[in-house]
């Protein structure tokens, strides 16, 4: 079998192996439901609530929190929640949101909804004085603007966002589904209204997430039924995938300045090489004030960057393109295209990513292999 290197962890990650022992035993040994009032039923509520509490306390403590089944959905539960609670309101988000922001937002447009979009500047970084000037002062209004961003790693200016919020009477909820593990989101101190989290990109199962809620904060739910989750998302509990999840972000957080340190000398060992080898990319994300230390983002000029993505799947590389293909036409990605790059720039990115079990033979690899394909690829 072919080597095969793995640098999509911004996409998803393998389970820890602590974390599939800590869900090992609620998968048959302890089944009951939660909802039970028997001993059965009991043991897992109980696992739940432990779950909930460790996971608040990787978010800052305080509040209440409802696990969903993805990060998509914590998202939506914010966005379209919020809507139900406040018709006649108004949403400003940012225009780097992921689709799940992006596309739950342009569901209510669709409904004659006030939606806003906020721009970034060329480093994709949110532009505070754009944001402040959308928010309405005359009705009830959600700031959405994501913690860091998917591709570029760019960090936002969270702090200043929520007190820009303050000042206007908004909202302000965060998609923090890439920051949870990779910057200190239990101790940033940000006054954040809602977050969404999601397991599987910290080392948890998929097909968990969930949306930390400040106290008061109050959502309409879109999952009606038993009243689980406290009334805001029904549906009997992933017990094993909770108790996976608050595992996965206890065992991130401890590791966090270590994991950081290291990953940020191997990101920057691969920033440093393939701009050596191919001088003329264009490193997107790169001066944000602060990036997440995991993530490196390139756009290649002058290259079919299909037959690039097709020639590092065959080596084994497995990246992510930010410009999504569809019936083989290049998109370009609505992150760099909102940071002002156009053309090849905007479609031609490739987003490296590294994650808990990353080593430095992975960024040998890239750097032997990536430079030779560019040049092959372009003939
Ligand atoms: N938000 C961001 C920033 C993401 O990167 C992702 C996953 O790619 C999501 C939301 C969606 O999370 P999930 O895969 O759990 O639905």
């Amino acid at each position: 079998m072919n080597k095969r290197v793995y640098l999509d962890y911004s996409a998803t990650t393998p389970v820890r192996p602590e974390v599939s022992a800590a869900m090992t035993p609620y998968l048959a040994e302890c089944f009951g439901n939660p909802s039970s009032i028997h001993a059965l039923g009991r043991e897992t509520r109980m696992a739940i609530e432990e779950a909930r509490d460790r996971l608040r306390a990787a978010l800052g403590g305080g509040g209440s929190l409802a696990f969903t089944g993805s990060g998509t959905e914590a998202d939506n539960l914010a966005v379209l929640g919020f809507a139900r609670r406040n018709p006649g309101g108004c949403i400003v988000r940012s225009n780097i949101e992921h689709k799940a922001v992006m596309e739950s937002t342009r569901a209510l447009v669709e409904t004659g909804y006030d939606v806003r979009v906020a721009p970034v500047d060329e480093r994709g970084v949110l532009q505070l004085e754009e944001l402040r000037v959308l928010i309405p002062n005359d009705r009830p209004t959600l700031v959405s603007v994501m913690w860091a961003n998917n591709e570029t790693g760019a960090v936002q200016p969270v702090a200043e966002i929520a007190a820009t919020c303050q000042e206007r009477g908004a909202l302000f909820h965060s998609d923090a589904v890439q920051a949870l593990g990779k910057l200190d989101t239990a101790s940033a101190g940000v006054d954040f209204d809602l977050i969404a989290v999601s397991a599987h990109k910290i080392g948890g199962p998929k097909g968990v997430g969930a949306l930390w809620i400040r106290e008061g904060v109050e959502l309409e739910p879109l999952v009606y039924g038993g009243g689980h989750e406290g009334g805001l998302r029904s549906g009997t509990q992933n017990v094993a995938g909770v108790v996976g999840f608050a595992r996965a972000a206890e065992l991130a957080a401890a590791k966090l300045d270590s994991e950081s340190e290291r990953w940020q000398a191997l990101r920057d060992r691969l920033q440093r090489g393939l701009r050596e080898a191919l001088p003329e990319i264009v490193v997107n994300g790169g001066d944000a004030p602060q990036r997440l230390p995991s993530v490196l983002n390139i756009s290649v000029p002058a290259i079919d960057i299909e037959g690039l993505l097709t020639s590092l799947d065959l080596e084994g590389i497995c990246v992510s393109s930010g410009s999504a293909c569809t019936t083989g036409s290049v998109k370009p990605s609505h992150v760099i295209s909102a940071m002002g790059r156009q053309g090849d720039l905007a479609s031609n990115t490739i987003r490296f990513s590294l994650g808990w079990p990353s080593e430095e033979s992975d960024i040998d690899y890239a750097l032997e292999v990536f430079p030779r394909l560019v040049r092959r690829v372009r003939g």
